[in-house]
């Protein structure tokens, strides 16, 4: 402790000494004030001290000067000092286990929870008691130094006066410490009332003090209540607080000067055993109401927080649904439907909001086209407990086209109101994904079947080469016969990687598209296959579309209009172009060639699908680009008999480039 503590320490056990002296019942060596029943302990509270410190020593010595200076004999003041080190003790430790949350006791609340106050009442209390009941033992102990005995009265004004003092200091001392030590802003020290309703509170107590303290002879002293609880309902706890100190003190001094009705009693012990009594009442009240009140705030407080929070939540909750691109539900075993976003109505093919009863009407079955009976769909089976992942059902939309979904259903803790079970629903729309990998793998089977027979002929043919070497026979137009098939496989084999190359830039490539004159491409494309007199573009209309994906088209289907002739017949092709609305250009390429059977034609797109492949050479994934190509760009195709003869037209759709 540095020494201006220890001055400190040492002026207000001198204050705790001479206030006692002066309020001191004639011819008694007992005081009616004894602030030394609060001071020392909110001091060791404060400053945290331990049992064996400085501020301990300091206690002891001050409280045995204190009680000599009171007018006690020597033996009698040490049994009281004694009395007095250990009462302050035992409200320290106790309001430090009791209270551990306060300000001064080991945290960093204020007295703001009738909680607080209780624990507080009952720490001095108990504390007091210990101590009384030493200075009164001390007090039979040595009757010679005690002049006028030590009666009932006596113990009762030794703990009201210890317990009057102690609820007031402290009550006080602990508010303020806190509001002061408190980091800034702090909460308004008024409360609730305003200036004008505090000058009404102050002036309102300072009338029913004089009123009843003038008239001492009526008993009057309940209005003197109501002063207290007006300040306690309206205003801070430390408000409250200083108010019953400065109403304590005067209510003490007037009664110690002998006005008011406390002063009127006979036995003047027992008027100011009635005062303490009254000061230690209306403290408390004041401190329970005030406390009541500002936890009432407090609570009102949180739950206005936790509202907002809850607000706030729900809002980011839905935000986050919302914004998924995967569809989220949560149904409950009644079937009601009772969180959704519109992922989940897109990937079902409806309308947002999705009802309970719109979901139930989905008919779905498994890929292979077998039903799933009701209890093994995944929300009835992630109802039953069950976790369900990344299930794959097909579901029939009501445009008449069929989806497959991905969904996963999880069980969620119950609904405690209800006590229903409820499951969450994750669905993806994985249709083009199951497309793409059902056409990869037919891809996968068909290259590996198409590529490896020419392979296994080059294989055969080199063999052959080899044995006939060997033999040292090689004649050379076998050799030669052999060593043309040979070339004629590999070619196909390049042919057909080339195709492979072109199918799948045909999706992955980004369109750039721009002005394409189909008529000059047309050209461009006869000229490079050294067939301009067989080839015939008309002008046809600008179309909006990348250039180098449209070119393929053309190519594609011009290669194949110069291919698909009967033996010895001269190819005639003609391009074509007309607007056929505002919109789109139709563009025609008919020859004059072997037609396509009538149940080939819309299968002829598909990969790997030939009509004629005994006859004439290809991969069969010409079309499949070209079909895939126009697809992207919006566009439709389709392969019909040529109307002016033999042979067949196949039109197709492109954006026209200015609509
Ligand atoms: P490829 O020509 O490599 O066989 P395509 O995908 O280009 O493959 O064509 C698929 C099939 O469609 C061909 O095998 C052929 O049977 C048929 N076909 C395509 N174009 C014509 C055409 N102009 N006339 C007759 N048949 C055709």
């Amino acid at each position: 402790m540095g020494a201006a503590g220890a001055l400190c320490f040492a002026a207000l056990m001198v204050v705790s000494g001479l206030v006692p002296r002066m309020s001191a019942l004639d011819g008694e060596s007992f005081s009616a004030l004894w602030p030394a029943g609060g001071i020392p302990i909110l001091w060791l509270l404060v400053r945290g001290a331990r049992t064996v410190s400085v501020d301990s020593a300091l206690l002891v010595a001050a409280a045995y000067a204190a009680n000599l200076v009171a007018g006690a004999d020597l033996g009698l003041a040490a049994v009281f000092a004694a009395a007095n080190v250990v009462q302050t003790w035992v409200a320290v430790l106790l309001l430090r286990r009791w209270c551990p949350r306060l300000w001064g006791c080991g945290g960093q609340a204020p007295l703001d929870r009738p909680r607080s106050v209780a624990g507080l009442g009952a720490a001095l209390v108990v504390a007091i008691a210990v101590g009384t009941g030493i200075g009164t033992a001390g007090a039979l102990l040595l009757p010679d130094q005690v002049p006028g005995g030590f009666g009932t009265v006596d113990v009762a004004l030794w703990f009201g006066r210890n317990l009057c003092a102690a609820l007031i200091v402290l009550g006080f001392g602990l508010l303020l410490g806190q509001r002061i030590t408190s980091p800034r802003p702090r909460p308004s020290a008024r409360g609730e009332g305003g200036v004008i309703e505090l000058t009404a509170a102050l002036t309102f107590t300072v009338g029913m003090y004089a009123l009843v303290f003038q008239f001492d002879d009526l008993p009057l002293t309940f209005p003197l209540l109501a002063a207290s609880v007006w300040v306690g309902a309206r205003f801070s706890t430390l408000v409250s607080a200083s108010h019953s100190l400065v109403v304590g003190l005067v209510t003490m001094a007037l009664t110690l000067n002998g006005t008011g009705p406390f002063a009127g009693v006979d036995d003047v012990a027992l008027g100011y055993l009635l005062a303490q009594l009254y000061v230690s009442t209306i403290a408390l009240t004041g401190l329970a109401i005030a406390t009541g009140r500002d936890e009432r705030v407090a609570l009102a407080d949180e739950l206005r927080r936790t509202r907002e929070a809850a607000v706030y939540e729900e809002r980011m909750r839905a935000a986050v649904i919302g914004s998924m691109t995967e569809g989220v539900l949560v149904v409950d075993e009644a079937g009601d439907l009772l969180v959704q976003n519109e992922a989940a109505a897109r990937a079902l093919g409806m309308a947002a909001p999705l009802s309970a009863g719109t979901i139930a009407a989905i008919e779905s079955t498994r890929l292979d086209g077998s039903e799933v009976t009701k209890d093994h769909q995944p929300s009835c089976r992630a109802l039953a407990g069950e976790a369900v992942y990344d299930e794959q059902l097909l579901i029939r939309i009501d445009d008449g086209t069929e989806r497959v979904l991905t969904i996963s259903a999880i069980p969620l803790p119950r609904d405690e109101i209800n006590a229903r079970a409820r499951a969450l629903m994750l669905i993806r729309d994985t249709t083009s994904d199951h497309a793409n990998r059902e056409e990869l793998s037919a891809f996968a089977g068909v290259v590996a079947h198409d590529l490896r027979n020419p392979l296994a002929a080059i294989d055969g043919w080199t063999e052959m080469i080899a044995d006939e070497l060997d033999a040292g026979a090689l004649d050379a137009q076998l050799a030669q016969e052999f060593v043309s098939r040979v070339r004629s496989a590999s070619r196909r084999m390049r042919e057909l990687i080339r195709d492979l190359l072109a199918h799948a830039t045909s999706s992955a490539r980004d369109l750039d598209v721009g002005k394409v004159e189909i008529a000059a491409l047309v050209r461009e494309i006869a000229a490079g296959r050294h067939a301009e007199g067989q080839v015939s573009a008309e002008h046809a209309p600008a179309v909006l579309g990348d250039p180098v994906l449209i070119r393929q088209v053309l190519d594609n289907l011009i290669g194949n209009a110069l291919k698909y002739v009967a033996p010895g017949e001269q190819a005639k092709v003609a391009v074509r172009g007309a607007r056929t609305d505002a919109r789109w250009v139709t563009i025609q390429v008919a020859d004059n060639g072997i037609g396509i059977p009538e149940g080939d034609r819309d299968r002829i797109f598909e990969e790997f699908h030939r009509a004629h492949y005994r006859e004439y050479e290809g991969s069969g994934l010409g079309l499949s680009i070209v079909r895939r190509i126009v697809n992207r760009h919006g566009g439709t195709i389709s392969a019909m008999p040529n109307p002016e003869g033999q042979g067949s037209v196949f039109e197709f759709t492109l954006p026209a480039y200015d609509a």
